[in-house]
């Protein structure tokens, strides 16, 4: 098994915050048909777990989310459901 690496890079600003990953209770689960793709979420992410790719889509990154909910919280589309680790996608 691969060793994990307890930090997690923001941006490209030298700084890191702790890993919290691996301990994530649950887990935000995006609906695209939902999406009005604002960006909110990846605005409100604190570890910048949400990206936004060239097409204007956004993406979560679960290497790095820790399951705080505050996307899923701060969506003005209901978008992203907070669902238990291990649960369905
Ligand atoms: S906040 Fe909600 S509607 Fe806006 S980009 Fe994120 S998931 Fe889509
Ligand atoms: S649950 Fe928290 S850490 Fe994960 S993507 Fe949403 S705001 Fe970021």
């Amino acid at each position: 098994m691969a060793e994990r690496a307890y930090i997690t890079p923001i941006a490209d600003e030298d700084l890191y915050v702790l890993d919290t990953a691996s301990w994530r209770v649950y887990r935000p689960v995006m609906d695209k048909s939902k999406c009005v793709e604002c960006g909110m979420c990846m605005t409100y992410c604190p570890v910048r777990a949400i990206i936004g790719t060239d097409d204007k889509k956004y993406k979560i990154t679960y290497d790095y989310c820790k399951g705080c909910g505050i996307c899923a919280a701060e969506c003005p589309r209901k978008a992203i459901e907070m669902v238990l680790e291990g649960g369905a996608e």
